[in-house]
């Protein structure tokens, strides 16, 4: 009986433009395997439609760990003394992009903390850079800028933009960010979509006082907008934040908020994330089987990515710099699918048709 509402309701959420909150909070409220499955199945159906097979790979690159945010949950706060801060040179971004390119990934994501000594003319010269010697896809992920900014790296060639948003939620974003509003983020993310960025959001799962009625509502939240990519992955504490000992999310949960972020937003973005695949042993392969077509691999020098520390056990951050690649290689024969070269752009755009699961 209740497999049977599990699957009335999952085709009255994939059919809908804007699902039910309702609807999405049952979903995700499921536990029992037998209610699970075709929650991940039908996630697994939507992705081949819509994606198809292939596993699309975007090379990260961390290039400054200097941030002025309080982020409750973040290892890079500002008042973490703890950390060395780094800041990499444009010539050693370039080395590691030229590592990206060699191993024909065609994407890589410039990120960084929200760093006040960031120069504007800097990051816009190392875009024209990469895009001059190596003509691969570009994505900046360096938080709340003004307008100018953006604009600013979009002429120098930045093709794509990740902004997560942590939760759409204003009193929850509140809780965990102090002197931040979530309208900034709404500003930068109206600025960067007129501009003509590919967009990536997302949140992160089982933040504390988070309910499945937040979750639900992120999850209508990324159906209404439409955005290129999102991201998904657990929360996981950091001993030198205020969270601190608090319990990491769930996996299981983690993975329905992919798998129904999946079938209603059908042709975004989804990655299987770092911090998924840093929770004891590596769910990235159960992200990319619950609707998961993205990968990204870290290609930041091994002497700063141990810097980079958002949060504790982070995965492969003592392997060799593009080891990543070769791996990745692996991770999708193991599950019967291959990796996609191409730059992966947006198919948001091109016409979504509601699949009945
Ligand atoms: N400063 C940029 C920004 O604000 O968008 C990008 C860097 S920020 C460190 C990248 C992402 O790390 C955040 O959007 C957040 O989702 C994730 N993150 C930070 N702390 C985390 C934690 N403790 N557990 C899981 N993810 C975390």
């Amino acid at each position: 009986m209740s497999v049977q509402t599990v699957k009335e309701t999952l085709a009255r959420v994939a059919a809908a433009p804007s699902p039910d909150v309702e609807d999405l909070r049952y979903l995700l409220a499921r536990e029992a395997d037998a209610e699970v499955q075709p929650i991940l199945d039908a996630a697994d159906r939507t992705r081949r439609q819509f994606m198809g097979n292939g596993i699309l790979l975007r090379g990260i690159v961390e290039f400054s760990s200097f941030c002025r945010n309080t982020c409750f949950y973040c290892g890079l706060h500002a008042g973490n003394t703890r950390i060395t801060r780094y800041r990499m040179s444009a010539e050693e971004i370039l080395e590691s992009v030229r590592r990206i390119s060699s191993q024909g990934v065609q994407t890589v994501v410039l990120q960084s903390g929200e760093d006040d000594g960031l120069d504007p003319a800097w990051l816009a010269q190392v875009v024209r850079d990469v895009k001059k010697r190596f003509g691969i896809a570009v994505t900046l992920s360096v938080g709340e800028r003004p307008r100018e900014d953006y604009a600013l790296w979009r002429e120098a060639g930045a093709d794509r933009y990740l902004l997560k948003i942590e939760s759409s939620d204003t009193d929850l974003y509140d809780s965990l960010h102090a002197g931040r509003r979530l309208e900034t983020r709404f500003r930068c993310i109206f600025d960067l979509t007129t501009l003509g960025y590919q967009l990536g959001c997302g949140i992160m799962v089982g933040l504390p006082g988070q309910s499945l009625r937040h979750i639900a509502g992120d999850i209508l939240f990324f159906a209404e907008r439409r955005f290129d990519m999102i991201g998904i992955g657990p929360f996981i504490p950091h001993p030198e934040t205020k969270l601190r000992g608090l319990p990491p999310g769930s996996v299981p949960l983690t993975l329905r908020t992919v798998a129904l972020t999946r079938i209603v937003t059908k042709a975004a973005h989804l990655p299987a994330t770092t911090a998924l695949g840093s929770m004891g042993r590596d769910y990235r392969l159960d992200g990319l089987r619950a609707g998961a077509n993205v990968l990204m691999p870290n290609f930041t020098p091994v002497e700063y990515k141990t810097l980079y520390e958002i949060y504790p056990g982070k995965r492969c951050v003592s392997e060799p710099t593009g080891a990543c690649a070769l791996c990745m290689e692996g991770l999708a024969e193991g599950i019967g699918r291959t990796i996609d070269y191409s730059r992966g752009d947006s198919l948001v755009t091109q016409a979504v048709t509601p699949e009945r699961p």
